[in-house]
């Protein structure tokens, strides 16, 4: 007689959790994840993508970062 009570079993929703990035690949001086296609970029949002990690999309910061990204399309380098 086991109740089988599992904390998070039902999965409406994917939740984010930490997972790094790898394996990466280097291709057209870029690196990039071969897990998430995930491109290592030096501006912002891609450096903030690069610290969360291969799920990074799940975190609750993502469209807020996605939005101030698509923002300015021009570049100001
Ligand atoms: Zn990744």
């Amino acid at each position: 007689m086991s109740k089988h009570q599992s904390s998070n079993q039902s999965s409406d929703k994917e939740v984010y959790f930490y997972q790094a990035h790898g394996p990466m690949i280097t291709s057209g001086g870029k690196n990039w994840c071969f897990s998430c296609g995930h491109v290592m970029l030096s501006n912002t949002v891609s450096r903030w993508a690069t610290d969360k990690g291969c799920l990074n999309d799940l975190h609750p910061s993502y469209s807020r970062m996605v939005k101030k990204a698509g923002g300015r399309r021009g570049n100001n380098s």
